[in-house]
């Protein structure tokens, strides 16, 4: 018969531990913190059963419950260090907002505000006018809507000017906008009906105007945000559109997607369609996104004259798509940054773009030499950073990456991957790279310290 440890005796009883255990009810509760000691029991009377080295001390016991707890507790949704030099990571949650945009929220989040409430008046007001004033001062717009996202925005005005109606698309455009999510489908659910015309490279004015109809009410331009046609292609202007759609009296409507407020030429990228553009070339009504190279909050915005706006903000479907106040708050802060001249240098993805290469292989190389400084083998590699968000397919930054060498890279972007600051870095060439261009400043030093106790 083996001897029984000893030890399995000497432990003290939930409720012994739980009387020591104040600190963890105030952050835990006391059924969890219960529930945790009693977990935390089990284990270790099974690592003792084993012959496994356990410190049974209470004080060793109580750690072993506040790291339970603290796996319990800690939230799903969570900040982490984005190393991969993709500036719009649509899985790490597209753009980091300014400073200003955080405050902004933070000044609504915690109290009551004018959402919508008219000071001046003391009567109900509209949540609608927060961000309008500031989106028609910078894009000329006559009126503007801010929902959701642009999802949302492209639904909404379909359903609210196309329902049952024929809207006519380039065979080209039929977008997919990634999560699985295709434009035609989102067209379908508002309930127009999707007249496809030309061919998957070459769509001229005249294949819209051949498929006009007493049923048709619009034409659509959606832009190839997420990809590039090269080679023999062809696709008619937003001017050619909107003169055949205005001679019709039909609408012009614009997917932008991304859409940019500045002219992106200025980092040494294409040039990124403006909704400026868009309503300078005719389109009646715009829809672009707030999270992508706008740099704000998730958002849809639209874009047009005030009686279309007007009829879209009174459709049912503008109640289960409006936005809420935080969003609002951030979005008009965001683009403050842009009337006051400031945008580049306080909207993280602007700067992002914006970063000289000099500044960035300045930090590369004083994060190599500081993890040298540690012993860790790491070197400044030059790499390409990404725009990501589906914008600017292809378009690359020139970058200088600090690249540790390892034998098993996938091991220790896996390890990273579960630091309580996640770092999201990337492989190239059997080596894990990581790109100062998107940790923001006030992450460096806690990257820094959270790597080099990793390698
Ligand atoms: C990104 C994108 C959308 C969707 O915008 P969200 O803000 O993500 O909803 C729609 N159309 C195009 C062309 C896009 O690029």
């Amino acid at each position: 018969m083996p001897t029984i440890n000893p030890l399995l005796r000497q432990l003290p009883s939930v409720d012994v531990l739980l009387q020591q255990a104040e600190h963890l009810i105030n952050q835990f509760g006391r059924d969890k913190t219960k529930n945790a000691l009693r977990d935390m029991l089990q284990n270790v009377r099974n690592a003792l059963m084993r012959d496994e080295q356990v410190d049974i001390r209470p004080q060793s016991l109580l750690e072993m419950a506040q790291n339970l707890l603290i796996s319990q507790f800690l939230p799903t949704l969570r900040g982490v260090i984005n190393a991969t030099g993709v500036i719009i990571h649509t899985n790490l949650g597209r753009a980091p907002l300014s400073q200003s945009a955080q405050h902004a929220m933070l000044a609504v989040a915690g109290g009551y505000s004018t959402l919508e409430f008219d000071t001046q008046t003391g009567k109900r007001g509209s949540r609608h006018i927060h961000a309008e004033a500031v989106i028609c001062d910078i894009t000329g717009a006559e009126a503007a809507m801010v929902v959701n996202n642009n999802a949302a925005a492209v639904l909404l005005m379909l359903s609210a000017l196309a329902k049952e109606r024929e809207v006519i698309l380039s065979r080209g455009q039929l977008v997919e906008i990634g999560g699985g999510f295709r434009v035609p489908d989102v067209m379908m659910q508002s309930g127009a009906r999707l007249v496809e015309v030309g061919t998957t490279n070459r769509t001229r004015i005249a294949d819209y105007e051949r498929a006009i109809t007493p049923q048709t009410v619009a034409l659509l331009r959606i832009h190839a945000s997420n990809f590039k046609q090269i080679g023999f292609t062809e696709t008619a202007s937003l001017r050619q559109m909107a003169k055949v759609a205005h001679q019709h009296h039909l609408f012009l409507f614009d997917d932008l997607g991304s859409g940019a407020l500045i002219d992106t030429t200025q980092f040494g990228l294409t040039h990124e369609p403006t909704p400026q553009e868009s309503l300078a070339d005719g389109c009646d009504v715009v829809a672009f996104s707030g999270d992508k190279l706008l740099g704000g909050p998730q958002a849809g915005i639209l874009i047009g004259k005030g009686d279309i706006i007007a009829k879209l903000k009174k459709h049912p479907l503008a109640r289960a798509v409006r936005s809420d106040k935080l969003c609002l708050a951030a979005l008009s802060a965001t683009l403050d940054e842009y009337r006051r001249g400031t945008a580049l240098v306080n909207i993280p993805v602007l700067a992002m773009l914006a970063r000289p290469l000099a500044h960035i292989t300045q930090q590369a190389e004083s994060w190599a030499s500081i993890l040298n400084s540690h012993g860790v083998s790491a070197q400044v590699v030059s790499n390409t950073s990404t725009i990501g968000g589906g914008s600017l397919p292809g378009e690359t930054l020139p970058t200088s990456a600090v690249a540790i060498s390892v034998d098993k890279p996938d091991d220790l972007l896996a390890k990273l991957r579960r630091l309580p600051t996640p770092i999201i870095a990337r492989i190239a060439d059997d080596q894990v790279l990581f790109d100062p261009r998107t940790v923001l400043p006030e992450q460096e030093s806690l990257f820094l310290g959270q790597l080099q106790q990793v390698v």
